[in-house]
C-alpha cells in the first residue's frame, strides 16, 4: 500500500477476510500498542467508526498492528456531515479517565500513556488544568526539541506565559484523535464516515477542528454536521492557531524547511 507517512502498509489478503497490516522497526512496537489502545477506546465510545484493532507485536525484526480492512473511495455531502455529527458525539462521550481518580473533579487531562505526533514523542501526563496541559506537554515539549536542533523562536516566552489567559475557557475533557489532517479522515465505499491514525488523547475538543482546518480543511459539510450536534463557542476562533502551532512546531522538528517561519508567524498572530 502507499500513502502512510510513517509506517508501509500492507493489504493482508485471506481466503475469508482481509486485514490492513502496518509494520515498522521492533523498536517502535510502543507506537503501535498506543495506536491499537486509542482505536480501542475511540471504538468503546460507540459513535464514529475506526478501523477495529485486532493485534499488534514484534515478528523477527519487525513491529506490526493488524486492523479491519476498509474500502475508501465514497465521499458525498452527506457523508461529511455524518463525520461531523460523528465526530461531535466522540467528544461528547464520557472520556477514559485516571483509575484512581474515576467520578472525581475536576476531570483531567492527559492519557493512560505517551504516544506519538508523527514520529515524535506526545506527552499525556494527567493534568488538572487544560491550559497547564498545553502549554507545558504540548507547545513547551515541541520547543524543548525546537531549541535542540537549533529553532529559536523569539515570542515562545512571552506567549508559553500567555497560554494561562488564552486559554481560560475551561474546556470540558473530550477524548480526541489528535492529528485530524484529511489524511486521516475518510469515507467508505459505502458511504460510512472513519477517522484512522490517531494519536489519541483526553483534551480540548477544539483540537480536532482546529487542525482539520490546518491543511485546506475539510468539506464545509462536516463543520456543518459537528455545530449541529455540538457547536463550537465563538472562542475557538482566537484559540485556533494556538491549538494548530503545536502541529506546525511539529512539522518543524520532523520536517525543517519553511514551518520555522510558519510558526513564527504564528506566535506573532497569537501575541498580536
Ligand atoms: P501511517 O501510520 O504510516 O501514517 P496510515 O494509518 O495513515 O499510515 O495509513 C496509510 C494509508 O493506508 C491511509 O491513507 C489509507 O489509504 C490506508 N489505510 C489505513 N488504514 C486502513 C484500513 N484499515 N483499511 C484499508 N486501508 C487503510
Amino acid at each position: 500500500m502507499s500513502g502512510g507517512c510513517i509506517n508501509q502498509g500492507y493489504a493482508l489478503i485471506g481466503e475469508i477476510s482481509t486485514y490492513f497490516v502496518k509494520l515498522n522497526q521492533a523498536s517502535q512496537v510502543e507506537m503501535f500498542e498506543a495506536e491499537m489502545l486509542g482505536l480501542q477506546q475511540m471504538l468503546d465510545t460507540q459513535t464514529i467508526r475506526v478501523p477495529k484493532p485486532i493485534c499488534c507485536g514484534i515478528a523477527g525484526d519487525s513491529a506490526y498492528i493488524v486492523m479491519e480492512w476498509l474500502e475508501f473511495g465514497g465521499g458525498n455531502t452527506q457523508a461529511w456531515e455524518e463525520m461531523g455529527r460523528k465526530l461531535a458525539e466522540m467528544h461528547k462521550a464520557n472520556p477514559p479517565q485516571p483509575l484512581q481518580i474515576v467520578g472525581e473533579t475536576p476531570a483531567r487531562f492527559g492519557w493512560e500513556r505517551n504516544n506519538t505526533i508523527g514520529s515524535t514523542p506526545q506527552l499525556n501526563n494527567w493534568t488538572a488544568d487544560w491550559a497547564e496541559f498545553f502549554a507545558k506537554h504540548r507547545l513547551g515539549y515541541q520547543f524543548q526539541l525546537a531549541q535542540r536542533r537549533g529553532g529559536h523562536f523569539s515570542g515562545k516566552d512571552e506567549l508559553l506565559g500567555k497560554v494561562p489567559e488564552l486559554l481560560d475557557h475551561q474546556p470540558q475533557p473530550s477524548l480526541v484523535h489528535g492529528d485530524l489532517w484529511g489524511g486521516n479522515a475518510a469515507i467508505t465505499k459505502l458511504g460510512e464516515p472513519v477517522i484512522l491514525d490517531p494519536a489519541t488523547y483526553v483534551g480540548d475538543r477544539e483540537v480536532d477542528i482546529a487542525m482539520s482546518e490546518l491543511f485546506g480543511g475539510f468539506p464545509a459539510g462536516f463543520y456543518r454536521g459537528y455545530n449541529e450536534v455540538w457547536a463550537l463557542d465563538s472562542g475557538y476562533k482566537q484559540r485556533k492557531t494556538l491549538y494548530n502551532l503545536y502541529h506546525i512546531l511539529n512539522h518543524f522538528n520532523l520536517f525543517g524547511g519553511g514551518y520555522g517561519s510558519q510558526a513564527s508567524r504564528m506566535i506573532e498572530q497569537i501575541l498580536g
